[in-house]
């Protein structure tokens, strides 16, 4: 089964008295080891879906599959186990726990799931060293640069092993050149880890490197 499946998706929002209607049955699904670059102007609902298709928001009508499994009648805790299993997030700021370093970011989702702290951390090293960061393992995020900080993100989302990375404009803050870097290390990962990735971005050069770009349009997903 593809690993997302968004079946006649429908989202609206109240705007006062009216109602906006974002999403109108959208259809949308990501197979195995796919990237797929998202592109939107602002205010077109790119964040709306990627907060469905993350177990984040319900939709108010359709049905949201994770590798073939309806997540709409499911318990939130059931939702929730679906999330931190299957699913990494990366957003444009990092988020990162200031006070922990590097590794110890990575580590954490990988305990709170009931890894051992050895095995935490040697998974932790092992990503951080595939993603360029094996002189920064004992840096606090401060003490990082913006494409390093976001790095140690996109290791922290792929920590657990999930089997879809959804990022929503994760190299929106950085410069040019390092959001090439960042972009480059990202698209490397999801290939070797044949994970699927939705990456949402305004950079129509790095959406080019994806397997698919797509786009909404009048509340629906469509190919460009
Ligand atoms: P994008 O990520 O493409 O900028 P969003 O999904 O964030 O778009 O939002 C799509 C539209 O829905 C925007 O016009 C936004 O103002 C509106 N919207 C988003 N969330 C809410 C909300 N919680 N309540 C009301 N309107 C919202
Ligand atoms: P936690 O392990 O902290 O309980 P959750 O399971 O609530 O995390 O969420 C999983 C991921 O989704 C985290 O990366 C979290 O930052 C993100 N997240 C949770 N709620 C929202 C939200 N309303 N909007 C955007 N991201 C969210």
């Amino acid at each position: 089964p593809p690993v997302l499946w968004l079946k006649a998706v429908e989202r609206s929002y109240k705007q006062g008295e009216a109602a906006l209607d974002i999403l109108k049955g959208a259809e949308f699904a990501v197979w195995p080891g796919e990237s797929v670059a998202l592109i939107a102007p602002s205010g077109t609902g790119k964040s709306t879906l990627l907060h469905i298709a993350g177990l984040l928001e319900a939709p108010d009508a359709g049905e949201v599959y994770v590798s073939g499994v309806a997540t709409s009648g499911m318990a939130d805790s059931d939702r929730t186990r679906i999330r931190r299993t299957e699913i990494g997030f990366v957003y444009q700021f990092h988020h990162l726990l200031p006070e922990f370093t590097a590794l110890e970011n990575v580590m954490l989702p990988q305990m709170i799931r009931g890894l051992t702290k050895k095995e935490a951390k040697t998974r932790a090293g092992e990503l951080l060293g595939y993603l360029g960061l094996a002189e920064r393992l004992n840096h606090r995020p401060a003490e990082l640069s913006g494409g390093e900080q976001q790095r140690v993100a996109i290791a922290r989302a792929v920590a657990n092993a999930p089997r879809l990375l959804m990022a929503d404009e994760p190299t929106g803050n950085l410069d040019p050149k390092t959001a090439d870097h960042v972009f480059s290390a990202l698209t490397q990962l999801v290939r070797a880890s044949r994970l699927a990735a939705v990456v949402a971005t305004h950079n129509m050069e790095l959406a080019a490197r994806m397997d698919r770009r797509v786009t909404i349009r009048d509340g629906l997903v469509v190919e460009l």
